[in-house]
């Protein structure tokens, strides 16, 4: 029996990537997992397939959750399933990179909306189920683009900082209640996302000389929400980056 058996969790952007990884990791440890997508409906099914293989539950779920009125359709569709929502990752993110002088207020919007705004929505909405519950487990996707800037990435820096500023005052707010909040900050991880940037200058900037995995942030997703080490852990942001930020 895995360490999630009876949990239900929500992560956001699932059908690919990162949150694909994270979704099959608490999945293998047994929680009913909703894959949420906002296009990719058979990406999204295909993981809720793999899922179901290795024994688990899943369902995927549509919602644009930069969008107030979704993330609430979206919770109270986890909960007429399963009836509790446990876990809460927000994992959906995108990147409109360009150099700050070319930035349109469109770029920098599109990514505040769904790497920041969503975060809060979907942290408000699941947090009301969670102090009712009192216990529940918050991972934020953040990145070392908001600890440490990476040009062209205005948008993309402020709103994964302003991620890490949200993660630490809910943290503090919900702690009372059982809730931890924590953020995970990879640095580059291969998926779509990374896809055709310059190789080699990137790889100079990584000690480990290596792109991540998936696999390799899920598993400190999964370390935050699954083990009962974690139970005294908040407010923290834990770097899964080939040592490029060295507090
Ligand atoms: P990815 O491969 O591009 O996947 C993005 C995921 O987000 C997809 O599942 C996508 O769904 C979903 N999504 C996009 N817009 C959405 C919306 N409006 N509502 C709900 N879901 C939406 O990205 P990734 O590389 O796995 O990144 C995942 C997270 O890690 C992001 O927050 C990203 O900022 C962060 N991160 C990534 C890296 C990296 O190197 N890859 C580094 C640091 C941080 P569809 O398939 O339906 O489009």
């Amino acid at each position: 029996m895995g360490a999630l058996q009876d949990q239900v969790a929500i992560v956001t952007g699932a059908s690919r990537g990162i949150g694909r990884a994270i979704a099959l990791a608490l999945g293998s440890e047994g929680a009913k997992v909703a894959v949420n997508y906002a296009q990719s409906s058979a990406a999204a099914e295909a993981v809720v397939a793999e899922i179901m293989a290795q024994g688990g539950q899943g369902i995927a779920l549509q919602a644009d959750v930069a969008q107030a009125s979704a993330v609430d359709a979206l919770c109270k569709a986890v909960l007429d399933q399963w009836g509790q929502i446990d876990i809460l990752v927000n994992n959906a993110g995108i990147t409109r990179d360009t150099l700050l002088l070319r930035m349109k207020p469109e770029d920098w919007q599109a990514v505040i909306d769904l790497n920041l705004t969503g975060v809060y929505l979907c942290t408000r909405a699941v947090s009301k189920v969670m102090l009712k519950q009192r216990a529940g487990r918050i991972v934020n996707i953040a990145s070392v683009s908001g600890q440490m800037g990476l040009p062209g990435q205005a948008n993309y820096s402020a709103a994964k900082a302003g991620v890490i500023g949200l993660t630490k005052t809910v943290a503090k707010e919900l702690a009372s209640r059982g809730v931890t909040v924590n953020a995970v900050a990879p640095g580059f991880i291969e998926t779509d996302m990374t896809e055709g940037l310059a190789a080699a200058e990137i790889l100079n900037a990584i000690p480990l000389g290596r792109y991540g995995q998936p696999e390799e942030v899920a598993g400190m997703v999964r370390f935050l929400v699954a083990d009962p080490a974690a139970a005294y852990i908040t407010g923290q942001v834990f770097n899964v980056d080939g040592g490029m930020v060295m507090a």
